[in-house]
Order: structure tokens, then C-alpha cells, then sequence
């Protein structure tokens, strides 16, 4: 069974209570896994990329591996600040 991995990204605001998938990456290594979950962060503009394991041969029941958080890319209307994106 070779295995294979899912990530997710999210958007998050915990102001309007929203928690919000938005799209998948499927890879097959973990090799730089952390910068590639960067980069499907970077596209998404996700504070929080959710990893899952599955086989390639059986992908209906993923595995939760890791969760990755971004401060950078955190909602920012809690915060009073002029600096908001
Ligand atoms: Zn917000």
C-alpha cells in the first residue's frame, strides 16, 4: 500500500465563528512537507493547513496527521489595527 496525503486549507474566523475548508492537495511525499503545506497556504491565504494520510489505493479513509498553523495569515478584524490586509 503506498501511502499518500491530503492537505486541507481552512479559513478561519473566530469572530463570525467560521471554520471553512477550501481546497485539497494531494501529494505523495513528505519530503519538505512543511514547506510545500506553506506554499498551499501561501495560495489560499490559510491560517491552518489540516494533513491526513491515506493509501493510494484506498483514499475514503483518511488519517489525520498534523495540523499546521499560520499566525500570518490569521483574520485580522479582531484586531483595531490600520495595518489590515
Ligand atoms: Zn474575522
Amino acid at each position: 500500500m503506498r501511502k499518500q496525503y491530503i492537505a486541507v486549507t481552512y479559513d478561519i474566523c473566530e469572530v463570525e465563528d467560521l471554520f471553512m475548508d477550501m481546497h485539497e492537495y494531494v501529494f505523495s511525499t513528505d519530503q519538505e512537507l512543511e514547506l510545500l503545506v506553506k506554499k498551499f497556504a501561501d495560495i489560499d491565504i490559510a491560517p491552518l493547513v489540516r494533513v491526513y494520510t491515506t493509501t493510494k489505493e484506498d483514499s475514503s479513509d483518511p488519517t489525520f496527521y498534523k495540523d499546521f498553523h499560520f499566525e500570518e495569515y490569521d483574520c485580522g478584524c479582531e484586531k483595531l489595527d490600520t495595518n489590515q490586509r
